[in-house]
């Protein structure tokens, strides 16, 4: 028996030679494949996906239910929505989110932030995966819709795909960010920023509390993500991902005003916020004649003024700036304002001409604080985030989506961002919109029809597979 024994092992050990020589050759691998597979009765590689994507069927009622669920983890009655950033609510919400990822079969995982990530593993996993998400903290007394639509649908958009049997090529990964909204620390978009490589942000991060002074580490240990002492782990590298693409409520009105089912995203404003204080000599108001003035708060009223001549003499719709805040003090009706704050946002979708606008607002400062005696004391661009573009792939394969499913979709700006914005720095970018009443937003009556939130995820769904076949 022995030589027999000894022969086995010989040309068991010449063929597993062979076949490890014989895989450097693409050719001879393909080949070696078919025949296993044939041999075997096993598939080694996919087949390409042979059903068809008329079919896409939406679990609308589930969707809604999940919606309505999420919404009761709320630190403010229904309808509003109050959901701060690692509040207990938050962390009740984040378990149900990645409960749900579990129970669509994602591998679930979270960074030291508490961005969640849910992805379906490719049948290319070294191919850098296609993502999608959005966010689900929600500012005090807002809706249920703002953010979730793009995470929760998007964990139905890869349930439709299960359900019609599609396999993507590339992985497909749903990211819940954490805090989009400023809530809590005074910075938007904090999980895409900082996911997107901001080494900036993991800086300031250490220095970071909120109103009750609750430093950013504390608030994040407490919620269960104790391992944020280095925060260099949550940083991407650019080409981290083939694309990125968020469904989201459009928060304006133009949808539903035009009966349009889906917005596709050419491109997001970005803004840029400046803070202006201005200081005169005060003085009674009765006392001190008009000639003698030095007051801080006509040198506001007046840069106001030149805020919005200046951004309208830009001379795009795209280009907007309001003044938020405008205080005053001391504040008395027989006092004349020796000092005066003001908080200007200016966006657009295009950088230079946002930028030229900001300079010319600080030129009128520097010349309303010459002409009426008063300091100018600070004039401090707070940021100045860039705009994004989407990419004209993504654009194309959501278009061609629509188109395909039969639904009426119109190019447009979102001119609120997202965390898209940031997604943009590492990731070719769009984002689809659908109509919400009224174009309501960050109040309890944000709504959007069971039927529109239906067609986007029908579209984010086509679109997921287009993106991850090619
Ligand atoms: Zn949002």
């Amino acid at each position: 028996m022995a030589p027999v024994i000894s022969a086995l092992f010989l040309s068991l050990y010449l063929l597993f030679n062979f076949v490890a020589i014989s895989s450097q050759n693409d050719e001879y691998d393909q080949t070696t494949a078919k025949t296993m597979e044939a041999f075997s009765g096993y598939q080694i590689h996919e087949p390409p996906f042979q059903g068809s994507f008329s079919s896409l069927s939406v679990d609308i009622e589930s969707l809604q239910r999940q919606i309505d669920e999420l919404s009761t983890f709320s630190d403010t009655p229904a309808p509003s929505v109050t959901r701060v950033l690692y509040s207990e609510k938050d962390v009740l919400a984040r378990r149900y989110i990645k409960n749900l990822m579990g129970l669509s079969g994602l591998s679930v995982r979270e960074d030291a932030v508490g961005n969640i990530f849910g992805r379906w593993v490719g049948s290319e996993p070294e191919l850098a995966p296609v993502s999608t998400g959005s966010h689900i903290d929600a500012i005090p007394y807002s809706g249920k819709y703002d953010g979730v639509v793009g995470v929760l649908g998007a964990i139905e958009a890869i349930n439709v795909l299960k359900r019609l049997g599609f396999k993507p090529k590339r992985s497909l990964e749903v990211i819940m960010f954490t805090s989009e909204e400023p809530t809590r620390f005074g910075i938007s978009c904090l999980g895409s920023r900082l996911l997107a490589g901001s080494e900036e942000l993991t800086e300031l991060l250490k220095t970071t509390v909120d109103g009750q002074n609750i430093s950013f580490s504390d608030a994040a240990k407490l919620a269960g993500y104790t391992n944020n002492e280095d925060l260099s782990s949550v940083l991407l590298k650019k080409g981290s991902y083939s694309a990125f693409i968020e469904l989201h409520i459009e928060q304006g009105p133009i949808l539903e005003e035009e009966a349009t089912s889906i917005g596709v995203v050419t491109a997001i404003a970005a803004p840029a916020s400046i803070k202006v204080d201005f200081e005169g000599n005060g003085g009674h108001a009765g006392a001190v004649l008009m000639p003698k003035r030095n007051d801080a708060g006509l040198a506001a009223a007046e840069l106001a003024l030149a805020v919005e001549k200046h951004v309208l003499e830009s001379g795009s719709i795209d280009t907007v700036g309001t003044v938020g805040i405008l205080e005053l003090h001391p504040g008395a009706i027989n006092s004349i304002p020796s000092k005066s704050h003001l908080e200007i946002g200016i966006r657009d979708i295009d950088e230079k001409r946002r930028n030229l606008v900001i300079e010319k607002i600080y030129q009128s400062a520097l010349s309303i604080s010459k002409a009426r005696g008063v300091k100018l004391s600070e004039f401090k661009i707070v940021n100045q985030d860039p705009p994004a573009l989407s990419e004209d792939s993504i654009i194309k394969a959501s278009e061609s989506a629509c188109q395909e499913l039969n639904l009426s979709y119109k190019k447009m700006i979102s001119r609120a961002y997202h965390d898209s914005l940031f997604m943009a720095r590492i990731s070719p970018m769009g984002m689809i919109f659908i109509p919400c009443y009224k174009g309501y937003s960050h109040k309890p009556e944000e709504f959007a029809a069971p039927q529109d939130v239906a067609n986007g995820v029908r579209v984010l769904a086509l679109t997921l597979a287009k993106l991850s076949t090619s």
